[in-house]
This record gives C-alpha cells, structure tokens and sequence, in this order.
C-alpha cells in the first residue's frame, strides 16, 4: 500500500488528504495470520523474532521480505521442518526490505531473526523515514513498510503481504508502554496483542503518558484537557457521521501518536512537521497538540484538522472493513475515503467549508496539463497518481451525487463498501444499478463528466 504511506509534507496535507499506508492490490483476498514471538531492546536496539505466516496468498508462498537490517537465522514451514532460501548472497532488494525466495513454496512460513540498529538519542539523524526501523533512545517505532515483521512477497507484482491478522507476544526492554496498530494500547514492557482483522502492523514502544477518552487515545505526549477534548469531540462527530452515512457503525477509534523522529532536532529548527496514517493509527512528529490547537482555534486550520481526521477516520470502512483490490484500488481505498471526508466535513463544518475544500480540489485539477486516465477505461496497468486518488476521482464521485441525488449516492458508497472490489466497468455499473441508480443516469454520468478524463464535466 506503500505509496499511500507516502509522507506528504504538511503543505501539500492542506490539499491532499494525507495518505495512509496501506498494501497494494492483492491477487487473492486470502487474509494472512502472523503468529510468534518479537523481543526487542530500547537501550541496544536489539531485535529478535521468531514468528510465523500462514494462509498466504498463492502467489506469495515462495518468497518473502524482511527488513534489511535484521539477519535470518532459520526458516521453517510450520512443523519445524528446515527450509532452504536464497537470498544470502546477490539478494533481492524491495525498498527497505531483502527479498528471499523459498527452494519451495509452503503454507505455513516460520522465521526466526535477529538484527541491531543504531540508536539516535540526540534525534540527530540525517533523516527518517516511514520504513525505519527507529530507536531514539527511549522509543522504538516500527511501521509496517519497514517490514519489522516478515512479510509474504509476490515476486511477479512485487507486492507485499504487508496487512495481516496477528497474534503476537511482544517483549520490550525499557519499554513503560506498547502499543501494536489495531490493538488497545498497553501500560507494560510485555504482552499479548490479537487482531482478527487484517491490519498493517505497526508497533510502537516508548516510556510516554497514555491518554485516554471514549473517542482517542493520545500516546507519547501529554495534553491539557481541553486539548484532549477537542480531539475527542471531532472523533466523536466524525465517527457519529461516518456510522449515519455508511450505516455501519464505526467500530474503531484513532490513536494519535506522537514521534520524536530521528532527525527532530533538525525537524524542530526548520519547524517542519512529518506524520502518517495507518488506520487507526494517526503519527505525527512533534506534537498532537498541534491539532488540536487548529481545532479549537476555528477558521479555515480547524476545518483542515477536521477533513484530515474524517478521511483517516474512513479507512475504516474502505481499508479495513472493505479491503479493495484490483484496477480500481486507489479510487476504492483513497477516493471514497476522501468523499465521506467531504460529507463530514460539510455536516460538522458547514457548506461553507465543504465548498471551500471542494474549489481547491477543482482548481487543483485544473491546474494539471496530464491527461487522466479515463476512469470508465482503467484496468490494472492504469497510474493512478495522487492528484488522482486525492483529487479528481473525489470529484468525480461528487459529480455522481449531484447528478442521481444524495439518497442514491448513499445508497451506492454502501453498496460499495459491502461488495467485492469490482474488477472492472460492468461490475461497477452494476453495484451502481442495485444502488438504484437507473442506467441512463449512470450513462449520462459516464458520458458527461467521465468519458476522456476531463478535469470537469460537461454539459
Ligand atoms: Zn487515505
């Protein structure tokens, strides 16, 4: 998913929704299980794991990814049995991952490893990254692009397995909290994390307060309580607009998490900020208090805060509930995020504000000299970039809504988020249709404002 990890700066945030990270487009909807056992050090930036993968997709039984750091010491299939690998020597490389490949495919793929990594406690790093493996001296933070756990790999698509089901014992030393994505927060240097729905996987260790309300928990940093409440509320009316429109109610609260990166000193002298999303974790460096000082100050920061939150919030129908795959897989994962983030914000912030967001959009594409790809001819080999995913399908689908009206728009997101991923046209038109969107409407939709990949409609 790893573009959308992509770590847009905070300029482009104002405009952009902000990108989550979440895997690529899989073959097979199979949804892995990691299993075993991570022990790492805060003082030493030791990490050793012994842990398992099963129900991979076909195409990933062979090979895998791990950290480029970290050395592996044993594979096994899921007796025990010894299994020979490549990728010693001349290794395969994708990102910040080595690449090994299996003598044979298995169906359960076990891994034992170990690796160190250079401690920052000055935060005086040259850089940091989202597929860091970061110790900064009372804090460890890995993401699931650092690949901190192994993941399958699809050598053909050169796609990782990088979201799974897990159960997994953690053990920090120096740690007073951890914290793995999609579980509750725990006060502790050891325990037992479960999640039955896939997520990205990423474990956060430190020695920071833990704050938390019904709506949020806030790691790594201590806030007033206005501040807190502030967040708290904006969850809570996102979650209450999210849960009316989808009809489904959102299950999932965010964590804001705070990072002290590993070049912050530097981060902190030219005051810029870096962060990312993995649903339902919200990063950030510096401080959370940032948000909500936006959200309690009002004006054009706050319903920026706002629309930010409401798309990450999204993720939890389109990420998490519906994993999307397939041609359309931006537009299903980052698009209709982005178009309940609209609707929410017009509810909490107002027409105003909604139309606000919605001109920059416009005046964004029009900006753009590339042609877009036609949605109605995407297939799989179609670039579907950032001003397409964050810009132009959102205003599409808010082309769609002015056409066939609310009720039936929200009658198709639903539709959307309870099908399969449509893989192609036919299938679309036809969630469509069972939304009771009557066919010459959608044709006059596709003719209008969809045909050619204008930047407006037509007519
Ligand atoms: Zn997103």
């Amino acid at each position: 998913m790893n573009p959308c990890t992509a770590l847009l700066p905070a300029a482009l945030i104002a405009l952009l929704a902000p990108a989550t990270s979440m895997a690529a487009p899989t073959a097979q909807p199979a949804t892995p299980l990691t299993t075993g056992s991570v022990r790492l050090d805060i003082a030493s930036g030791r990490v050793e794991g012994d842990v398992c993968m099963s129900n991979l997709p076909a195409a990933s039984s062979g090979s895998f990814v791990l950290n480029a750091g970290l050395n592996v010491a044993r594979v096994t299939d899921g007796d025990g049995k010894p299994l020979g690998f490549d990728g010693w020597y001349d290794p395969g490389v994708d990102g910040e991952a080595r690449v090994y490949t299996l003598a044979e495919p298995t169906a359960t793929l076990c891994v034992q490893y170990v690796g160190a990594f250079p401690l920052y406690p000055k935060h005086d790093a040259l850089g940091d990254f989202k597929g860091m493996m970061a110790f900064n001296g009372d804090s460890a933070r890995f993401t699931e692009q650092s690949a901190w756990l192994p993941q399958a790999f699809d050598p053909k698509a050169r796609v990782r397995s990088s979201e799974s089901r897990y159960d997994l014992q953690v053990d920090c030393a120096g740690c007073r909290f951890l914290y793995l994505n999609g579980s509750p927060a725990i006060e502790g240097a050891r325990g037992r994390f479960r999640s039955d729905n896939a997520r990205p996987i990423l474990l956060f260790g430190g020695s920071g307060p833990i704050t938390r309300t019904a709506q949020v928990t806030i790691l790594n940093e201590t806030l007033p309580p206005a501040k807190v409440d502030a967040l708290s509320n904006t969850v809570q009316k996102v979650a209450d607009v999210h849960s009316r429109y989808m009809g489904v109610p959102l299950a999932d609260r965010p964590t804001f998490l705070r990072m002290v990166t590993l070049n912050q000193i530097e981060r902190d002298r030219e005051g810029s900020e870096w962060g990312f999303a993995t649903w339902p974790t919200v990063a950030m460096s510096g401080s959370i208090g940032n948000v909500a000082d936006s959200l309690l100050a009002g004006g054009e920061n706050a319903e920026r805060r706002v629309q930010y939150i409401a798309h990450e919030m999204g993720h939890y129908y389109f990420g998490t509930l519906n994993r999307p795959q397939g041609p359309y897989f931006w537009v299903l994962l980052e698009s209709s995020a982005e178009f309940l983030s609209i609707k929410a914000l017009r509810e909490i912030s107002g027409d105003a504000a909604a139309e606000r967001y919605i001109a920059r959009l416009q005046s964004a594409i029009e900006k753009q000299e590339k042609p877009l790809p036609a949605f109605d001819a995407i297939d799989g080999s179609s670039d579907l970039g950032e001003m397409y995913r964050y810009v132009y399908a959102p205003l599409l689908l808010l082309s769609l809504e002015k056409q066939v009206g609310e009720a039936k728009m929200q009658a198709f997101m639903r539709g959307l988020l309870a099908a399969p991923s449509p893989r192609n046209w036919e299938e679309l038109q036809a969630i469509a249709l069972k939304a009771g969107i009557d066919a010459n409407a959608w044709e006059h939709w596709r003719a209008s404002c969809v045909a050619g990949g204008k930047p407006r409609c037509r007519g």
